[in-house]
């Protein structure tokens, strides 16, 4: 039997990779892959989003040899099912493939098996691993989009050897992911790490879940262009260079255009970072409370104002974090791995959870 060896250069052409003969008396007909070298073989990580469904072929140093694409389907959990059976068809034809991990938002059971909820997808009390593993012929992990980008940073990126982590992922709302002792920690009912909706300001912005003042309508991508937005429909002076690269729509700003102009010094710009940095640090201190992680990792589009955001941050943690000057504040680190982060932290997962 052949084994994925990273060690090894790549066959001609780049694509397929090379392997390396394994001794045989680890492998008798009946004796079970160690895990040691089973984690080296190869998964496909699926990453659902609310648009596009990207699938990948991760090796087990956390790196991507191939990558497909879908647009996400309707609103039928056979169709979803269906696009991922071919995205793993198509990538499995080139590559030798262990298991396969699904990373989507919403909440699993704790076993990982059943989907109680997804907001994107049809998925209600869907039994998603037990129907795929049939279809697939495959061992197959579902986890939370957001548990999977925290284990993708905690194992190759930002997190690497601090086991003890919440990576927070900015985007149109706060995804959250925790990492325990080295294994993902869901909760009993599987809704642990919803970070985005602890009630920051009572009574304030009204949010999608239902309540008001919600942690991701202050510290999201989302509320960066909110707020710019109003200033520009207040006629605010401040809104000028954010209307000119809208084209002049106010209702056209969005977040990545103010971190751009951030980027390139916009006063304004920095300056409305700098106020949703403080209440990503506040948020952050309200979690050091409740789970004292190492380290902080923070991904997400609006992770990439980088320091125009997370300096904010650090100083409003360090005024807010309990215990201050008595105990270290945990770093708050930009995370590593990008947009592809839940691609690559789903295939590691089906990895470790397929050969437990
Ligand atoms: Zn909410």
């Amino acid at each position: 039997m052949r084994i994925y060896d990273p060690s090894q250069p790549r066959a001609a052409g780049g694509r397929a990779p090379a392997f390396r003969h394994v001794r045989s008396s680890l492998l008798r007909p009946g004796v079970r892959l160690p895990v040691r070298l089973a984690r080296r073989g190869l998964a496909i990580g699926i990453d659902i989003g609310g648009t596009k469904v990207a699938a990948g072929v991760v090796d087990g140093e956390g790196r991507i040899l191939a990558e497909r694409y879908r647009d996400t389907p309707g609103h039928d959990p056979r169709e979803v099912e269906q696009v991922i059976v071919s995205l793993v068809r198509e990538l499995s034809a080139e590559f030798r493939v262990l298991s396969v991990g699904i990373g989507a938002a919403g909440w699993m059971d704790r076993s990982g098996s059943t989907v109680l909820f997804s907001p994107h997808l049809a998925w209600r009390n869907e039994p998603v691993r037990m129907n795929l593993e049939k279809l697939l012929h495959r061992r197959v992990a579902v986890s939370n989009d957001a548990d999977a980008a925290a284990w993708a940073e905690f194992r190759f990126g930002a997190g690497m050897g601090q086991d003890r982590l919440v990576c927070i992922t900015l985007g149109t709302g706060i995804g959250g992911g925790i990492v325990i002792d080295g294994r993902i920690e869901r909760g009993n009912w599987g809704v642990a790490g919803e970070f985005g909706h602890q009630i920051i300001v009572p009574q304030g912005h009204r949010c999608e879940c239902g309540n008001r003042g919600c942690w991701e309508q202050y510290a999201s991508g989302n509320a960066v262009g909110r707020e710019a937005r109003e200033l520009a429909a207040a006629n605010s002076p401040v809104a000028q260079e954010w209307l000119r690269a809208a084209g002049g729509d106010a209702d056209r700003i969005t977040g990545a255009i103010v971190t751009a102009l951030a980027r390139e010094g916009d006063t304004a710009s920095i300056n409305l970072l700098e106020d949703i940095g403080e209440w990503l640090g506040l948020g952050l201190a309200n979690l050091a409370a409740a789970l004292d992680p190492g380290m902080f990792v923070i991904g997400g589009g609006l992770s990439e104002a980088g320091d125009l955001l997370l300096g904010p941050a650090r100083s409003a943690f360090n005024r807010n974090l309990t215990g201050r000057g008595f105990r270290p504040a945990a770093p708050i680190e930009r995370a590593a791995l990008g947009p592809k982060a839940g691609l690559i932290g789903a295939a590691d997962l089906s990895r470790v959870i397929a050969w437990r």
